[in-house]
């Protein structure tokens, strides 16, 4: 479904990745493990098209999404990735039910739908009695599980997550990466997952492991 051939970054004479073929199957839970400096967050942002490589294309089904620009980059995004972070970087003044909804209506689906699938997903979750909590009135493992809600409000057939765990304790970042496989398993999301974690990365359907901007 998701594929990258032969993608290299160079940061002006640094080269970070140095020719990266690599295909994720749907449905497929991938994490990408090595040490510092690798260059697997550099890996997921061009996967997610929140960068560009500086030669090699990343295809999604048949289309090269590697050029995108502007208004078509955003709106490709907005429909076929969710991203999730180390952080969870919650809108602070908005509720989580609003936080979650925010994508859906830049989408332009109706406020309504939105709203309803919101509440389905936040209830799944975990967080039905959470809806109108703040971000500060939550739990780091509640907000994490808030902004996985949102990377999902969309449907996207991929969700890039970046040390998702990177910020819980072992209790929850445990719990977060299993809602990774049930929600996989409910609604076939594909995950790609940059992980630090050693307990939980090889619990997933394949790791990559990156070494000086290669996958080896
Ligand atoms: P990892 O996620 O495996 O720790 P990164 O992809 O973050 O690795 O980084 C790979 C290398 O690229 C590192 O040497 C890092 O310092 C460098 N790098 C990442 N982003 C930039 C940037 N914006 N400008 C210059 N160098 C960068
Ligand atoms: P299109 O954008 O082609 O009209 P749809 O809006 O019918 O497509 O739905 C595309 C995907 O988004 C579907 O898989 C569906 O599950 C999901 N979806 C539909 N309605 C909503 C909604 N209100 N909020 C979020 N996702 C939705």
């Amino acid at each position: 479904m998701l594929t990258a051939r032969n993608l290299t970054k160079n940061y002006s004479n640094l080269q970070v990745l140095k020719g990266v073929d690599v295909t994720v199957n749907k449905g497929e839970i991938v994490t990408i493990v090595g040490s510092s400096g690798a260059g697997k967050s550099t890996l997921l942002h061009l996967l997610g098209t929140l960068d560009t490589p500086t030669s090699g294309e990343v295809f999604l089904h048949q289309e090269n999404i590697t050029r995108l620009k502007g208004k078509a980059l955003a709106d490709f995004r907005n429909r076929h990735i969710g991203f999730i972070f180390q952080f969870h970087h919650l809108l602070p003044e908005f509720s989580a039910i609003e936080n979650v909804c925010i994508p859906g209506y830049i989408r332009g689906h109706k406020k309504a739908e939105v709203k309803e699938r919101a509440i389905f997903l936040l209830e799944t979750l975990g967080l039905k009695d959470r809806l109108d909590h703040r971000p500060n009135q939550l739990s780091g493992g509640e907000q994490q599980r808030v902004a996985v809600a949102r990377a999902l409000i969309n449907n996207p057939e991929v969700v890039m997550a970046d040390e998702p765990t990177g910020n819980l304790d072992s209790h929850n970042a445990r719990e977060l990466h299993q809602l990774f496989f049930s929600l996989r398993d409910q609604f076939g999301q594909t995950f790609i997952i940059v992980t630090h974690n050693e307990e939980l990365a090889p619990l997933s359907d394949r790791q990559l492991v990156m070494k000086d901007g290669r996958i080896v």
